[in-house]
């Protein structure tokens, strides 16, 4: 029996619609992204799929697309700046028809960190490239932006935030201070995640985050972290979103695609990983993840109320957003209807 509810059962179109979300395809494109923000990626990505693209290539032009907002405060250099005011980003990808992956992390300068993060995949024998080195990288493959500057929001809020760490107690400027802002929880922080599959049922994940808002100078977080932020290969794939302290401690990502390598459906692995999660009790705040299964099925997870993502499959006509609600360990999925992408 499955453990995972769509709304009312007794719904027709809600059963109708459980059946044709979870259902294997004999088409298997799919791609599905964090947040609504991931309607935009979902919409690039789908582009690429659609075309007969790969989904490496997929992957890399989705989350570009939200890289490429400026607008967006938590992906990119559009995104909130660290302590010093400077953006430092997190990204990564992972190939899992070959098990190969790219990372970068704590990188400045880079409108794209996929694409840097894809570069180190591919041309280097590394996987995980930090900082200074990741920036030099970047120059050397005309990924490195001169002019960096802060957006003019981002500025506006560093600066208020730099101004009260400079005037406050317990040290002026100091660790203390930031940690103490940082447990009165007013930091902005989200993620670019995607999944997807293309025609050869090849599966990528990839991520991509400016990472915890006026975090310290080289805080790294869940996103570059293989297993943590991202994970795929050939049972499914998943990647997640949330405080990367907390990713991190439960290696979330890996978690979901070993419950789908044994067996189980996105949905439900999703489902197992929180409850999982819940069991063990501790650092479990703000965790959300998006999963996809070498089936075409798509999941996801969150310990918060919920969480909202962006799907797209030959199985629809349009991309669209879906909320995901965590109703005591039960994961409730629900699509939005008003929210589906509009095309042009
Ligand atoms: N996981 C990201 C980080 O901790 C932020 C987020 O997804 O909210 O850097």
């Amino acid at each position: 029996m499955k453990s995972v509810n769509f709304l009312n059962h007794t719904d027709s179109v809600v059963k109708k619609f459980k059946r044709d979300f979870q259902s294997p395809y004999k088409a298997m494109k799919a791609i599905i992204a964090t947040w609504s923000f991931g309607l935009k990626a979902v919409e690039s990505g789908w582009r690429v799929l659609r075309e007969g693209g790969s989904a490496l290539d997929a992957v890399e032009t989705a989350i570009r697309a939200v890289e490429n907002d400026f607008s967006n405060r938590s992906v990119g250099l559009g995104g909130y700046p660290n302590i010093a005011g400077f953006v430092e980003l997190d990204a990564a990808i992972m190939d899992g028809s070959t098990l190969r992956a790219g990372s970068v992390a704590a990188v400045r300068n880079v409108q794209n960190p996929i694409s840097l993060a894809r570069k180190v995949m591919e041309n280097t024998p590394h996987i995980m490239i930090a900082g200074e080195g990741a920036t030099k990288l970047a120059k050397f493959f005309g990924l490195y932006v001169d002019k960096a500057d802060l957006q003019p929001e981002a500025r506006m809020e560093w600066e208020k935030r730099l101004k009260t760490a400079l005037s406050a107690s317990p040290r002026e400027g100091s660790v203390d201070y930031w940690l103490k802002l940082a447990a009165e929880g007013v930091f902005n922080h989200d993620t670019i995640g995607c999944v997807a599959m293309d025609e050869n049922r090849n599966i990528v994940a990839g991520c991509s985050t400016s990472g915890y808002a006026f975090k310290l100078v080289g805080r790294v977080g869940d996103s570059p972290i293989i297993g943590a932020g991202l994970y795929a290969n050939s049972f499914g794939g998943a990647a997640a979103t949330g405080l990367g302290e907390n990713i991190m401690i439960h290696n979330v990502s890996r978690r979901v695609v070993d419950f789908m390598e044994q067996g189980l459906p996105a949905d439900e692995a999703s489902e197992k990983t929180i409850q999982y999660i819940s069991k063990v009790g501790r650092r479990i705040e703000q965790i959300s993840f998006i999963a996809l299964d070498k089936n075409g099925c798509f999941g996801a997870g969150t310990t918060g109320e919920a969480f909202e993502f962006a799907v797209m499959s030959e199985a629809f006509s349009q991309p669209f957003l879906l909320k995901v609600r965590n109703e005591k360990g039960h994961l409730v999925f629900e699509k939005i209807p008003e929210r589906g992408f509009q095309s042009s």
